[in-house]
């Protein structure tokens, strides 16, 4: 039994040791990735419930793997937040998007570009500096630059992000609150917020027209942001009959399958051909 139990104990510890090893291989693996720029910006489009029109992208990351293709977020985000790596993914992300934002300007396409700020990133200090220099290189205005902060990550200290988010306001970009209906904000401490948008949780969306008490909710939330004097965004909007409840409590911008997935910049052409005549 003995001699069982400390073999039991080394393939144990061996298999602990090739986790350790095989994390340490994606570790460097995700280094390399940022080194070489392997990174790539989808962006799905967001319009307005008025005029149908696309008035805004967001914008989406996704590792170019060498070996195992395209890679969505949840893949390697976690890992990247884990080890601090997500600050550097971030720049990356946010220097592309702002170049893509000022060329389709060059070509009378003004869209924002709404870019996702992870807890890392965000609390660390050189945070509004990377996004002023960032603004410089590309000579984008921050008034087409929209960053989005979840609200999970604004709640776990919301004092300090509120003095984070003013910091970042005084560059002239708009913020907005992701993931909102997740995080247990409340109505006081979100008036102290200087956002412009609430983005309501892909979950409440879901299960509309189904589940009544996600449809009381998401009323309940597009009341409260009118309240507050903000914007609503939909995400995750993927069929008509959400769209049509969405509208009639009055969402003022739809995201989601319904209208496109994300699309690398050059698969959005067509689509905006479509979306801004009409
Ligand atoms: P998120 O910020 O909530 O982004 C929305 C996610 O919902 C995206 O997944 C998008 O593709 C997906 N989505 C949009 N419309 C629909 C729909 O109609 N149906 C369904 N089922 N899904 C829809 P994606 O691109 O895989 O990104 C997942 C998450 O990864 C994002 O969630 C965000 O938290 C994170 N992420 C993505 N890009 C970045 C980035 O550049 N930086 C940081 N820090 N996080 C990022
Ligand atoms: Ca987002
Ligand atoms: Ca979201
Ligand atoms: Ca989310």
């Amino acid at each position: 039994v003995k001699e069982r139990g400390r073999n039991g104990m080394q393939m144990f510890r061996s298999e602990m040791a090739d986790e350790a090893r095989d994390k340490l291989g994606r570790i460097e693996e995700l280094r390399r990735a940022i080194e070489l720029e392997e990174f790539v910006v989808y962006y799905q489009p967001q319009t307005s419930v008025a005029t149908g029109r696309i008035t805004s992208v967001e914008a989406l990351v996704r590792w170019q793997h060498p070996y195992h293709g395209l890679l969505a977020p949840d893949r390697f985000i976690p890992l990247a937040e884990e080890t601090g790596l997500i600050v550097a993914i971030g720049e990356i992300v946010l220097r592309k998007a702002c170049r893509q934002a000022m060329e389709w300007q060059r070509r009378g396409l003004p869209l924002r570009v709404a870019v996702n700020v992870s807890a890392r990133q965000f609390l660390e200090a050189t945070l509004v500096d990377q996004v002023a220099s960032v603004l410089a290189d590309t000579g984008l205005s921050a008034e087409w630059l929209e960053l989005e902060i979840t609200e999970s990550l604004i709640m776990q200290d919301a004092k300090r992000a509120v003095e984070r988010m003013h910091e970042l306001k005084v560059l002239g970009m708009s913020l907005s609150i992701d993931d909102f209906g997740t995080g247990y904000s409340s109505l006081s401490t979100l008036k102290n917020f200087p956002i412009s948008r609430l983005k309501i949780d892909r979950s409440f969306i879901r299960e509309i027209p189904h589940d009544t008490s996600d449809m009381a909710i998401t009323s309940a939330i597009v009341s409260l942001g009118r309240i507050l004097g903000l914007e609503i965004v939909a995400e995750g909007v993927e069929t008509n009959e959400q769209a049509e409840f969405l509208a009639q409590s009055g969402c003022d911008i739809f995201q989601g399958y319904l209208i496109s997935r994300p699309l690398h910049a050059a698969g959005l052409d067509a689509l905006f051909a479509a979306h801004s005549s009409s």
